[in-house]
């Protein structure tokens, strides 16, 4: 007997938190994966109003009350059209919740789970904690994910692949073309599809499309959450949609794990999707400004970088050293091989953070790559 699981043995604690703590106090953080706005006062008055007339002191149904998944289906409806019966819906304890869920019902012991690489932290640690094995493959020159190197990727082991866009680390956009590929592959692959849509709104060029739209087959699940669209990361408010049978598997393991998501967060959620939208078109206004800065700081700096068309990071190759060189300047940025071994050589800088520390950072950053040239 061993004290502890091989599937958390197999895991470490993220390698983004031991570069906050190698930070100054006085560090500018480009580090953060989170809007830097408020949020949206009718979302906090939702909740307000559910705690004060007493609806947050019970458990809501498993899979999160009828209204809030209503108010989920109607935005599917009016942003993309699709039709999504409440029914198929989980409220979940934020995006992250929405994953594991997905691999815990999907992945048996060993089967393999495709994703991008470099990509979020997340798909290969709740791989491993579902047992399963994860099999990263690298990205295109322009960071995002070709649909041919997923279907290259495909054996009779693979459970899932899952598709990210727009990405958390490197802020890509996959093409509608792409995802009409990611969908014909889970068609005809039998494979899993999972859709990470947690910054759908955050789209600058083109507009954000989901393999849901296009599959024939329910082979493909998407996660999203009010947390980047509203700036609402703490509330830990996300979903799952899913055919009926696959939303079935995962409430077995939200029932157990989790009973419900929060009901004030439930609440908030609600109200954030069904209020006015201006504070979300407002905040998706100022990131394009800051992606413009931010890139031609680093163009001017002399880096390489692929324009991001959405999220809030941009991901420039660096130099060797050049990380090192800038947390020593105290500007914090994440190496890019904190997520995955294609990040080498690359750099995530969030600008989630006000103009003037960008601008701050961005002549810091002037220097210290000189230095390292
Ligand atoms: N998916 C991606 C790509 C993310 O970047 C994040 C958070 O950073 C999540 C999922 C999890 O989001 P949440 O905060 O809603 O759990």
């Amino acid at each position: 007997m061993t004290e502890f699981s091989h599937r958390v043995e197999q895991v470490s604690i993220s390698g983004i938190r031991e570069v906050f703590e190698a930070a100054g106090e006085d560090a500018i953080n480009l580090g953060l994966g989170q809007p830097d706005f408020p949020t949206p006062e009718h979302a906090r008055a939702g909740a307000i109003e559910a705690i004060e007339s007493e609806k947050t002191d019970a458990y809501t149904s498993n899979k999160g009350t009828r209204s809030l998944r209503e108010a989920i289906s109607g935005t599917y409806d009016r942003e993309y059209g699709i039709d999504v019966d409440p029914a198929d819906i989980i409220a979940t304890s934020g995006g992250s919740e929405a994953l594991h869920l997905v691999l815990e019902a999907h992945v048996d012991p060993g089967e393999e789970v495709i994703f991008p690489d470099p990509g979020f932290v997340s798909y290969d640690a709740l791989t491993k904690i579902a047992d399963g094995t994860p099999k990263p493959v690298p990205l295109r020159e322009d960071l995002t994910l070709d649909p041919a190197t997923v279907e290259e990727a495909i054996t009779d082991d693979t459970a899932a692949f899952v598709v990210n866009s727009p990405s958390n680390p490197t802020g890509a956009v996959q093409s509608e073309e792409d995802m009409r590929e990611f969908a014909r592959i889970a068609d005809e692959h039998d494979v899993l599809c999972l859709s990470d849509e947690v910054y759908e709104r955050i789209v600058f060029e083109g507009e954000h499309r989901s393999p849901l739209e296009f599959a024939q087959s329910d082979n493909v699940v998407v996660v999203s959450a009010c947390s980047k669209t509203y700036s609402m990361t703490g509330w830990r408010l996300g979903w799952v949609v899913g055919s009926n049978r696959r939303i079935e598997r995962m409430l077995r393991v939200h029932q157990y794990g989790q009973a419900c998501a929060s009901a004030p967060a439930q609440y908030a959620a609600e109200a954030a999707l069904t209020g006015p939208q201006d504070p979300v078109a407002e905040m998706v206004d100022a990131f394009e400004r800051r992606r413009d800065l931010v890139v031609d700081g680093l163009e001017d700096a002399g880096l390489e970088v692929p324009t991001p068309s959405g999220a809030f990071y941009v991901m420039p190759k660096v130099p060797d050293g050049w990380c090192e060189e800038v947390l020593e300047r105290d500007v914090v940025v994440v190496p890019g091989d904190a997520f995955g071994a294609h990040g080498e050589g690359y750099a995530r800088l969030s600008y989630a953070t006000g103009t003037e520390e960008l601008k701050e950072a961005l002549e810091v950053i002037d220097a210290a790559t000189r230095a390292v040239r």
